[in-house]
């Protein structure tokens, strides 16, 4: 593995950078405290060719690797981790699928639009009585001539009140277990299809979450993902890459952390110096710095494996476990230097520790990680 990232990801990072500065970090505390979602700043992440990084052009993505796609998660989520999960549910869990598993007609139907950023894509898998034990699911897809039927709830669909393109898991074949499930392609539009309740949240707070509703929802044969039975493996596939997302947005997460740890600690004076000048301090800058370069290694070389056909999931989970702690342990840090300003609203440091605590839940809690890991490791 090249641990120097080439040159053409250098200018990617100056330029995704250069676009946070401009347009995410003057809203970024604004769209938090409204739970607005950010359609001006996804607008010009389409414009730029960054909403469907890692799919070829000829889909309307831009072609790039998967190790600077999360490159660019980690900056996006370094400056507001909400439009970067946004950008990442939207690229990893809606468009992954469709582009690994989707027919040529549905890759030009529904993945063209998606990687241009003409439309916004969410991944329906959790339901109220199924998160972690995602064979718990009770939606169904009968199929009736030419046309499925989908019955059911999905809860904490992220991106749900805006997407135009839903992936969802149901039951074709309850009898098979697991291996009975389904993928499939839902427009937004479709009768039958609602967004429920809309879910206000204690970080991510620009990142749009609801309930999606089935009743009766008819959709064409066609829009059956794969075959009938893959939906787990689609489902799991779609988590080892969104995963190296998520860890790439606590990766962000913790390195502005530690960038206005920086900054504060050397400003704040307390008996006649910088709190900076303390030991104590120092050795908190010093950790996070160490465990931020640790955990970006751990995602770069998923990625890396990933985009050099290596089998990747382990070292995705353990990216993600890891660096959502890290995150977690740092945000919480970065407070204790801000001190008392750090808990009050408006310091970026209050925002980074309600951010960082979704990385250890969603695409899998910790616990799941772990049992992925630990589930490589017993083969
Ligand atoms: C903001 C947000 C956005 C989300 N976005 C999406 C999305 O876009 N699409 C989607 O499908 N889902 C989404 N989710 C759902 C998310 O993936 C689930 O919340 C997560 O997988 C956990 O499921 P659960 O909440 O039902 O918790 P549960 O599965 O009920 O788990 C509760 C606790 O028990 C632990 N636990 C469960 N089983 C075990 C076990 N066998 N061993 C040890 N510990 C265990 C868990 O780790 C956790 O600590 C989102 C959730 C949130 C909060």
């Amino acid at each position: 593995m090249d641990f120097l990232l080439s040159e053409e990801q250098q200018l990617i990072r100056e330029n995704i950078r250069d676009f946070t500065r401009q347009y995410l970090d003057p809203v970024a505390a604004e769209i938090d405290e409204n739970s607005r979602y950010p359609e001006e700043v996804i607008a010009k992440l389409a414009e730029m060719d960054w909403m469907g990084m890692p799919y070829p052009q000829e889909y309307g993505g831009a072609g790039l690797d998967y190790l600077t796609y999360v490159m660019v998660i980690e900056e996006i989520s370094r400056s507001c981790a909400a439009t970067g999960f946004t950008v990442s549910c939207h690229t990893s869990l809606a468009s992954g699928p469709i582009f690994y598993y989707g027919t040529e007609e549905q890759k030009q139907k529904y993945l063209v639009p998606l990687c241009k950023g003409q439309h916004i894509g969410a991944f329906a898998v959790t339901e109220p009585g199924a998160g972690t034990d995602v064979g718990a699911a009770s939606s169904t897809a009968v199929l009736d001539g030419d046309e499925y039927v989908l019955n059911g709830t999905k809860t904490f669909t992220s991106n749900g009140p805006v997407a135009d393109t839903f992936v969802a898991l149901a039951y074709t074949d309850k009898a098979k277990g697991p291996k009975g499930m389904s993928t499939f392609i839902i427009p937004k539009g479709t009768p039958g299809l609602r967004v429920g309740e809309h879910f206000m949240k204690m970080g991510i707070r620009a990142s749009q979450t609801s309930e999606i509703i089935l009743k009766d929802c008819r959709i064409p044969r066609e829009n059956l993902l794969g075959s009938e039975g893959q939906g787990l493996k689609i489902a799991m596939a779609s988590f080892d890459n969104g995963r190296m997302g998520i860890a790439a947005q606590a990766v962000g997460i913790a390195q502005a952390a530690l960038d206005e740890s920086l900054s504060y600690s050397k400003q704040r004076i307390q008996f006649g110096k910088p709190i900076s000048k303390n030991q104590a301090i120092q050795w908190m800058l010093a950790d996070m710095a160490t465990d931020i370069d640790a955990a970006r290694f751990l995602t770069y070389r998923a990625a890396f494996m990933k985009d050099h056909g290596f089998p990747y999931g382990k070292e995705a989970a353990m990216a993600k476990v890891f660096a959502a702690e890290m995150a977690n342990r740092h945000a919480s840090k970065a407070v204790q230097i801000h001190g008392g300003y750090g808990y009050i609203k408006g310091q970026k440091v209050e925002r980074l520790m309600r951010d960082a605590k979704i990385t250890e839940i969603y695409e899998g809690t910790s616990e799941a990680q772990r049992m992925v890991i630990a589930g490589n490791l017993l083969r």
